[in-house]
């Protein structure tokens, strides 16, 4: 028996209504003669509001209450889904993530998959059920504590499940056709793509584009799932989304494939620090064993032995971020005059493998930020992508600059 993965984002199961019509979707898919797996992501809105929750009652708060709380919202739409494919008579049932169990590590709030044994949903398929319903974004630690995926983690469930159980395919039904040149939100310019390779797909997430998770996308990469992403509000048809493939599955790539942002990030100054061997050591890995994630870094040169050091990171993480390098200097371990936030920044960055072999994408890059008279405050590069940290306020229209300058309203 084939299986095929089904995911549903957080508008496609928003109200009862549309948990019927994405149950109806699953019901072709029985009929075509498929064990089905259900991946359901919160009710939208929902994660936000518990999010919101925790953040109201404790700041610094323990992740592992965090994902206690944050995990609810996709146990009521698994169970809903079940539900709904009852009444329709197709059997189902629902599994919260540790009754798989997918088993994760320890790291509460962006906890990553260790496994997924197969055995128990493979036994109730082979007694006539016909939908497994999965809560997605959730599972379990060694300690037996339930853990979350982080933001987005739904992907990454649906994908996981689709290797684990050697499935045919693995369908992403979102609010959006497919996987576009740029946010549809923010340019009616952008065009929807038939295929995007992995490699750019996984650059695009993790530079901002939320359409999939990061990691997911390693995931599919890795175990060569066949990942698609497509409406589910559309009418369906088998061409319908786009597909996310090996880079040979096409036949011509763009220079650029696509324009990300990340919105919300913050630019963070430590001012005149001793510039010593092991003085990044020491700012950093306090950082990162606070939870902070670093993106972008820059040492300026220094002068009489002391140095300004710059970094990116969320813009939620500042205060984690701030409290990290108090205590460190509390600790003695270094020493700065001053730490300045910029948190009205933004990242906007151009990805395509097509990159790896035309020159000149960085100038005409940052020729039509120049031209929109937009600032550039920080820079990183790597083999198919570029990034800038700029301005919020101009953080669309610089979107919408690059989108011409690369004349991606032109990509098929
Ligand atoms: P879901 O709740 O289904 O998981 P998400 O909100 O997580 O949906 O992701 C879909 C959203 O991603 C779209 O509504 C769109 O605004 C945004 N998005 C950002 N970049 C892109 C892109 N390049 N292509 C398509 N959608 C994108
Ligand atoms: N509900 C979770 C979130 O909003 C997971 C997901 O939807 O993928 O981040
Ligand atoms: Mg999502």
């Amino acid at each position: 028996m084939s299986v095929l993965v089904m995911k549903f984002g957080g508008t496609s199961v928003g109200t009862t209504d549309r948990i019927k019509r994405a149950a109806k979707r699953v019901g072709r898919e029985v009929a075509n003669g498929h064990d089905v797996i259900v991946i359901v992501s919160a009710m939208s809105g929902k994660t936000n509001e518990l999010v919101g929750w925790v953040d109201e009652t404790s700041p610094l708060y323990d992740a592992r209450e965090y994902d206690a709380v944050v995990s609810s919202g996709e146990n009521v739409t698994a169970g809903l889904m079940a539900l709904t494919l009852q009444e329709m008579d197709i059997p189902a049932r629902s599994w919260q993530g540790w009754q798989v169990p997918l088993k994760t590590n320890g790291a509460h709030g962006a906890a990553r998959i260790e496994s997924i044994p197969t055995a128990n949903l493979d036994a109730r398929f082979a007694d006539g059920m016909k939908v497994a319903v999965v809560a997605g974004f959730q599972g379990i630690s060694p300690e037996g504590r339930i853990t979350t995926l982080g933001r987005g983690g739904s992907d990454t469930t649906a994908v996981a499940f689709a290797a684990a159980f050697g499935a045919m395919r693995c369908d992403i039904y979102t609010d959006v056709d497919g996987v576009y040149t740029t946010d549809p939100r923010i340019t009616s310019k952008a065009r929807k793509l038939d295929r995007i390779a992995f490699e750019e797909m996984l650059e695009l997430a993790s530079l901002g584009a939320k359409v999939l998770q990061t990691r997911s996308v390693e995931l599919a990469m890795r175990y060569k799932v066949k990942l698609r992403v497509l409406s589910s509000f559309d009418e369906y048809d088998e061409t319908a989304g786009t597909l996310v493939c090996g880079e040979d599955e096409i036949m011509e790539n763009n220079v650029v494939a696509g324009v990300a942002y990340s919105r919300d990030e913050a630019k963070m100054t430590l001012i005149s620090v001793a510039d010593r061997p092991g003085i990044a050591a020491a700012i950093f890995g306090p950082l990162a064993e606070a939870g902070v994630n670093v993106d972008m870094i820059v040492q300026n040169i220094s002068e009489e032995g002391r140095t300004d050091m710059t970094f990116s990171c969320p813009v939620d993480q500042v205060k984690r971020a701030a409290k990290a390098m108090e205590d460190a200097k509390q600790r003695g371990e270094i020493n700065y005059h001053d730490l300045v936030a910029d948190t009205e920044v933004s990242k906007v960055s151009v990805v395509g493998i097509g990159m790896r072999s035309h020159a000149g994408v960085a100038a005409r890059m940052f020729k039509a930020l120049r031209d929109e008279n937009v600032n550039i405050k920080v820079i990183t590069t790597s083999e198919i992508k570029i990034s800038v940290l700029i301005d919020r306020k101009y953080m669309e229209l610089a979107v919408q600059a690059l989108h011409d300058a690369f004349e991606l309203e032109k990509a098929r």
